[in-house]
């Protein structure tokens, strides 16, 4: 199932996806089944980022090209910094590129959505723990970060996480082409096979450290290829499956 939340008649909804056709439904998060299955067109809603999450958790260096771009060794454990849910945005939102900065780069990745709360699960546990995937940009200030010890200030401000557009629950994680595209040039290509860390381990391993709740995302990390993006830009993210999430940066 593919899942939206979405803006329509001054209400947001979340609703399912087939074709062009979209279904109200309950939250994914919790059972609801009384809510009136109301039908949309894709092309008359305004689609939202598909989650408001609690915790964002963002995997850094889990690509061995990235890795070596950056000047870092092979992580042993997971890197692991968090955004806050004031950075989330939506697909066909905008990037606000802060005074602060010169350089603002995109990071094309994987977006796993936490769908029940769990704490301390095993990696064959973790699948029945996540809703399902989605794409994401880890916009990060680049030149803020080598003074900012836990990249807090680099990777936090506002509309620096976009996410979207659809929560896929069938999606297979093993493998997929992930791509962003600069101004429609292809900057970074690769597959999610090459994760060092999986979305089932990295389930686990967060899991062990504190309680994952529904709506909370893990955001996988970026395979090589990183550069800068300029107001003006429009900058699109594609996962095999999980569609394109696409922003504009002003
Ligand atoms: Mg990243």
């Amino acid at each position: 199932m593919k899942i939206c939340r979405f803006l329509a008649d001054d209400k947001v909804h979340y609703g399912s996806i087939e074709g062009e056709a979209v279904t109200v439904i309950g939250s994914p998060f919790c059972k609801d089944d009384t809510v009136d299955k109301g039908h949309y067109k894709l092309s008359d809603i305004k689609l939202l980022a598909p989650v408001k999450p609690g915790k964002i958790l963002c995997i850094g260096l889990n690509y061995r090209d990235h890795v070596q771009e950056s000047g870092y060794d092979i992580p042993k454990t997971p890197v692991v910094f968090m955004k806050p849910s004031t950075a989330v945005i939506g697909h066909e939102c905008d990037i606000v590129y802060p005074s602060m900065s010169s350089r603002v780069d995109y990071e094309a990745e994987l977006a796993v959505v936490i769908g029940k709360r769990c704490h301390a699960v095993s990696e064959e546990e973790a699948p029945s723990c996540i809703l399902g995937y989605t794409c994401a940009n880890d916009v990060s200030a680049r030149d803020l970060q080598p003074h900012d010890g836990q990249w807090i200030i680099a990777k936090g401000f506002d509309t620096f996480l976009p996410l979207g557009p659809y929560i896929d629950t069938d999606f297979d994680s093993s493998s997929g082409h992930i791509e962003c595209r600069l101004n429609g040039d292809v900057k970074q290509s690769s597959d999610i096979r090459h994760l060092i860390f999986t979305p089932g381990f990295l389930v686990s391993y967060l899991s062990s450290v504190m309680t994952l709740e529904p709506g909370d995302v893990i955001i996988t990390g970026t395979p090589g290829g990183i550069s800068p993006m300029k107001p003006g830009d429009t900058v699109e993210v594609e996962i095999d499956g999980l569609g394109v999430l696409r922003n504009h940066v002003v």
